[in-house]
């Protein structure tokens, strides 16, 4: 206990003006360990069933009161939780930096999309258009409106702790509807931390209903209440595929409404006009990049035969030089795997590529003085003839698989031939090839891009991808539409009572 109190950061600071403190977060199930060098940071409890089903309770009341609420002053919270992250942003990033290892710049981006989506929410909030339809009857009017759902539920994954919460929060909200939170339970400190935030900002806005935010803290057997749980409409959850084929069976079995984000197993093509200098900073930054564990986290590459030895001599030199290390450093630009399964996963991974004939280059430990706990490895590049086993699936480390390619149309091949589907690009000066890659034709994943990674998406676009990715759409584009019911409505303004299609029923 005392171990954990010693070793409360600085980062806590900040936030102990809304009842945030790591120092006294020293009891109960879920430990949060530092990938930075694997000591404990703090505990927190899971939800008992009982607690579970009251906070449920409270949610479901707060929907009655909260869907009366005009939009644009849900819009209004949203903006002042927006205003109180900004404030708190410094505190925030050094948050993500202990419990998941990114590196600072990357932390600070990661509490930027939680202030970028509060703003768009809030501009959302006074847009929820439907539509007006003619109608086929004499004084009649037909529209399309949408209404709150419900209590939404919100299972997100490790490696955004706090932006893939924020995407769905801050539209769940706008459009009416209580949140519940079950963040990972590797990252129990940074949810409880941003959800004290809300809470703080909740308790002074009147119109905010008790329970209209809930963190409900717990590992799987949380995640599965809330599958289950026919009082909830909505469940999104962010995680891996398994865990979204779980959810998926047991949301449909209710007739729920599930919006999945799992993961990705994302290509790029280097097309024989590809800018070279570009091209090799797209590749490390989307592959090398919080240690290769994003969801959109490029892993497999295409390089055009007549590009090919020149590209690969530049990635290994860059490989080289990227600076592998704490990221509490300002000069590191790779941070630590999230523990030691991850480091185990991505070993077994490069075994298997070097039985297959892959020529492996990185992928080793790195020892970083005084951070014995922590689990550094260099990236790895591994040239491969064929694909194997491993590199068809996502493999959450920094492992990048390079293959040659002659046409484009087998380059685009390539890039569909997986399960998953999230993301893709394009490197080319060439108008044609970016127009097919684009086309019906061209990639089948949910995001496309020309001359950038895969990754590093903003959050104005609906973000999810295909396949066993999920099929769900978040953050930005028409994705509010998820979190509300669409109804119909025909209003007849008549004395009479023509029927559609031309039906006659008349009655004495
Ligand atoms: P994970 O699947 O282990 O856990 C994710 C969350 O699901 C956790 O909160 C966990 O407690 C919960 N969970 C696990 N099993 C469950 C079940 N049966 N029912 C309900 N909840 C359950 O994933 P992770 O290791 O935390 O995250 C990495 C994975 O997430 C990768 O596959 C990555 O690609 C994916 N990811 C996808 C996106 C996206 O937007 N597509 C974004 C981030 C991460």
């Amino acid at each position: 206990m005392s171990a954990v109190a010693a070793n409360a950061p600085a980062a806590a600071g900040s936030l102990a003006a809304v009842g945030f403190d790591l120092a006294r977060l020293t009891a109960g199930d879920l430990e949060s360990r530092s990938p930075v060098d694997g000591r404990l940071l703090g505990r927190v409890a899971s939800l008992s069933r009982a607690e579970y089903d009251a906070t449920l309770e409270r949610s479901r009341a707060a929907f009655a009161a909260w869907r009366a609420v005009p939009a644009p002053r849900r819009g209004e919270l949203v903006r002042l939780f927006g205003e109180a992250v900004r404030r708190h942003k410094p505190a925030l990033a050094e948050l993500i930096t202990l419990e998941v290892g990114k590196i600072g710049s990357e932390a600070a981006g990661e509490v930027q999309e939680v202030i970028d989506i509060c703003d768009f929410a809030v501009g959302l909030s006074r847009q929820l258009y439907g539509l007006t339809i003619a109608s086929e009857r004499k004084h009649h009017h037909m529209l399309e409106r949408w209404h709150p759902l419900g209590p939404v539920a919100i299972i997100t994954a490790f490696n955004f702790p706090m932006a893939v919460w924020s995407w769905n929060a801050a539209l769940a909200l706008v459009c009416g509807n209580p949140v519940l939170w079950k963040p990972s339970e590797k990252t129990p400190l940074t949810g409880l931390a941003l959800h004290r935030l809300l809470e703080s900002v909740l308790r002074d806005f009147p119109e905010a209903p008790a329970g209209l935010s809930a963190l409900v803290p717990g590992g799987r057997a949380v995640g599965e209440w809330l599958a289950a749980d026919e009082r909830i409409p909505l469940v999104s959850a962010t995680g891996s595929t398994r865990m979204g084929r779980d959810v998926a069976v047991k949301v449909a079995g209710r007739f729920g409404r599930s919006l999945l984000e799992l993961g990705g197993n994302n290509a790029m093509i280097v097309a024989p006009t590809a800018a070279e200098d570009l091209a090799v900073r797209a590749i490390t930054f989307a592959a090398a990049g919080t240690a290769g564990q994003r969801c959109t986290t490029l892993r497999r590459l295409f390089v055009h035969e007549s590009r090919y030895e020149a590209i690969v001599a530049r990635l290994k030199r860059a490989y080289a030089s990227l600076k592998v290390g704490s990221p509490l450093a300002t000069e590191t630009l790779v941070g630590p795997l999230v523990d030691k399964a991850a480091y185990e996963a991505m070993q077994a991974a490069l075994a298997q590529a070097r039985a297959a004939g892959g020529v492996v280059h990185g992928g080793e430990r790195v020892a970083i003085a005084g951070h014995d706990g922590g689990y550094y490895a260099r990236p790895a590049l591994v040239e491969l003839a064929a694909p194997i086993e491993a590199s068809a699936r996502e493999t959450f480390a920094p492992i990048l698989y390079v293959f040659r390619y002659r046409e484009l149309g087998e380059a685009i091949a390539a890039n569909n031939a997986v399960v998953q589907g999230l993301s893709s690009s394009l490197i080319t000066q060439n108008l044609s090839e970016a127009e097919l890659f684009l086309s019906a034709e061209g990639s089948d994943c949910g995001i496309a891009n020309i001359n950038i990674g895969p990754s590093g998406a903003e959050i104005g676009g609906a973000f999810g991808g295909e396949k066993e990715t999920g099929g769900g759409r978040e953050s930005g584009s028409d994705a509010w539409k998820a979190y509300m019911r669409r109804q119909t409505q025909t209003v007849n303004y008549s004395s009479t009572l023509p029927l559609a299609q031309g039906v006659k029923f008349d009655v004495e």
